[in-house]
């Protein structure tokens, strides 16, 4: 037992005489399910500063809200129903809010209640201070969301595929869901959550929990129950509505998606359950029930979004081969490592993410190999170097894992610092304690932790007591504390196997020397990660003879590989190559993944003669079909 554990339960025992142990997966919907609250961290390093909640004075534990898509107005409206644990002497509660219209709050017994909404941040939007009487346990807050929600991004029936209906989509994390739900929007104080969605006649809403009812059509509405039965990270409420098929996959899983594009994606979505059931064999049971997948409109800002039971896919992941779901083996990964055990805060993002890519790694082993894995593994400490080169070396502060976000909007700590530190410090550990020794503690740390908050320090503590155990060479080795507070990389950090890429890397050399050459042959043969490798590791900077030979003898511009296509563009970019730039153009109006569409921008603003018009051109046309994410971080530009 830890320190940090011991307050935290004590914490929650103080605060609420409640049951806190652990919901049982194995009864969806149970008593003890219901009644389980997750605790609150009482730690200095577990205070969030992206949140306006109070959770110590009073907290939201369980969110249902009953709500009208107005697709004509783009606004979410209806009624948001709060219950609460407070201290008895508490006199407000504090909620999130970012743009919302606040109708009325009331108790549960329908008594108006005295609300105020505080002076707004551009970051965090504005706290919700609601008055409690002696007697709250219940808020029922009436409202709706502006047109300009940062989560909902509503797409004209031009902008979907079937070209027929209109479409919505949500993406909470990391701080968008208080533009739609009035609660508290920080992670650390995890909610159970229902929903009643009302919809036009003709569409279909799915969301991030099992269905609770058979939808209902009447009267020109459709109306669809969800229900959460585990306590989850507010910013896991997610919802999409549309024109929805359904295809299954398999005994638990399935996907969701336009109709046009529901046999290409179950095609390239055939190895989920395989994936499943190695993750399961790595992390311990599946705790959600069902795993399904929606695979959404090309404008959506990330590769996915765990979503629990229902993964928020990109499109861009269809390659016709399989070649990219490695992007669902991460999101699989994401149902233990952030959906179970949860970053308290957004400053130890790398537990979400760094564990998450360490495990898809391991899932991408099970199902493709070795080889994969390690290449997957060389091109994330590429990735990694490049990072840490952009953010100023080794030395810069935003290199560490436990980084401090004071002042600034959560999405800057999302870096390839949480993800492939995070990645690398796992797989440190795994090399020197090895891999039995390392499965059984990561095993038992989602047990320990399971729909709960973590931090760094808890995941410390955690290793210390049940791996370390007080073998002074092994923590000596380990070099903990360096990898989670110190910037740069530890000495001690694992080196990916330098002949991962022995072919590609040779014929790198060669396309150095050998002004003629270009590897026409060679790159039939090669995966994806092999051309990666290849178009990453070219020289930055290349005369247009020789990329116009690339191009032609590899088929660059014309290839339907999105990661490969973004390698090229993103050289072709960096030399000005006009012959690239249809099929740049073309890149840029036709998906809106945040990954593509931000560096490359980025790179033509910043070459303020050739490549500023060009952003400029591309981003007065594309920009309405990004999502809000998206369209402000390249509002920054100021294009
Ligand atoms: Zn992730």
């Amino acid at each position: 037992m830890n320190l940090v554990r011991s307050a935290a339960a004590a914490a929650a025992l103080f605060l609420f005489a409640c049951d806190t142990s652990q919901p049982d997966a194995s009864k969806p919907g149970g008593k003890a399910e219901q009644e389980a609250i997750a605790p609150i961290l009482n730690t200095p390093d577990a205070a969030d500063i992206h949140s306006y909640a109070k959770p110590l004075e009073a907290r939201v534990h369980h969110v249902s809200l009953d709500l009208n898509v107005d697709f004509q107005g783009k606004r979410i409206g209806g009624t948001a129903t709060l219950d609460i644990d407070r201290k008895p002497d508490a006199r407000e509660i504090v909620l999130d809010d970012r743009g919302l219209e606040i109708q009325s709050v009331a108790d549960g017994s329908g008594k108006p209640l005295q609300y105020k909404v505080g002076a707004s941040d551009p970051n965090l939007g504005a706290p919700l201070a609601v008055a409690l009487n002696p007697d709250t346990k219940r808020l029922v807050i009436r409202y709706r969301s502006a047109p300009d929600a940062g989560a909902l991004q509503w797409l004209t029936p031009e902008q979907t595929a079937g070209k027929k209906k209109p479409y919505l989509f949500s993406q909470g994390q990391a701080i968008e869901n208080r533009s739609w739900i009035p609660t508290q929007d920080s992670p650390g104080i995890r909610q159970s959550w229902d929903a009643t969605i009302h919809v036009p006649a003709g569409l279909t809403a799915v969301m991030s929990a099992p269905r609770s009812a058979e939808p209902i059509t009447q009267g020109g509405e459709s109306v669809f129950s969800f229900r959460m039965p585990h306590s989850v990270a507010p910013y896991m409420i997610a919802i999409g509505v549309g024109d929805l098929a359904f295809k299954s996959l398999g005994a638990r899983s399935g996907v969701w998606t336009e109709p046009a594009m529901l046999a290409a994606a179950a095609a390239e979505l055939a190895d989920t359950e395989k994936m499943i059931d190695a993750a399961e064999k790595l992390y311990g049971a599946y705790q959600w029930g069902r795993y399904d997948m929606l695979v959404l409109p090309p404008s959506f800002p990330f590769g996915g979004m765990e979503n629990p039971t229902l993964t928020f896919l990109t499109p861009t992941f269809i390659a016709g081969d399989k070649s990219l779901v490695s992007l669902v083996a991460h999101e699989l990964a994401h149902s233990w490592s952030g959906n179970l055990a949860t970053n308290a805060t957004w400053a130890d993002f790398w537990l979400n993410e760094g564990m998450t890519t360490y495990a898809e790694r391991r899932v991408v082993e099970a199902l493709y190999g070795p080889k994969r894995a390690a290449q997957q593994v060389a091109l994330g400490v590429d990735a990694l170097n490049k990072q840490i080169a952009d953010l100023g070396g080794p030395s810069s502060p935003d290199t560490r894992l436990h980084i401090d976000l004071k002042g600034r909007h959560p999405d800057d700590g999302l870096t390839d610092i949480a993800y492939e530190k995070g990645a690398a410090f796992l797989r440190t550990i795994e090399a020197i304690v090895g891999r039995e020794r390392f499965d059984a503690w990561l095993k038992g740390w989602f047990d320990r932790h399971r729909f709960q908050p973590v931090t760094s320090a808890i995941f410390l503590a955690d290793i210390r007591a049940n791996l370390v155990k007080g073998d002074k060479a092994l923590e000596q080795k380990l070099m903990l504390d360096d990898w989670v507070y110190k910037p740069g990389l530890p000495a001690n950090m694992v080196k990916p196997d330098p002949k991962a890429f022995a072919q590609v890397d040779a014929a790198v050399s060669r396309f150095g020397r050998d002004s003629a050459f270009v590897p026409a042959a060679e790159w039939k043969t090669w995966n994806t990660d092999e051309r990666l490798r290849f178009l990453n590791r070219l020289p930055r900077k290349l005369p247009a003879t020789r990329l116009e030979a690339l191009n032609r003898s590899l088929g660059l511009n014309e290839t339907r590989n999105n990661e490969v296509l973004f390698a090229w563009l993103d050289l072709a970019v960096a030399n000005r190559f006009e012959p690239a730039l249809p099929a740049l153009e073309r890149f840029l109006t036709t998906q809106g993944r945040r990954k593509f569409v931000k560096p490359l921008i980025e790179a033509l603003a910043k070459d303020q003669q050739w490549g500023r018009p060009i952003a400029k051109r591309i981003y007065a046309v594309a920009r309405g079909s990004y999502h809000p994410i998206t369209q402000r971080d390249l509002d920054e530009l100021k294009l």
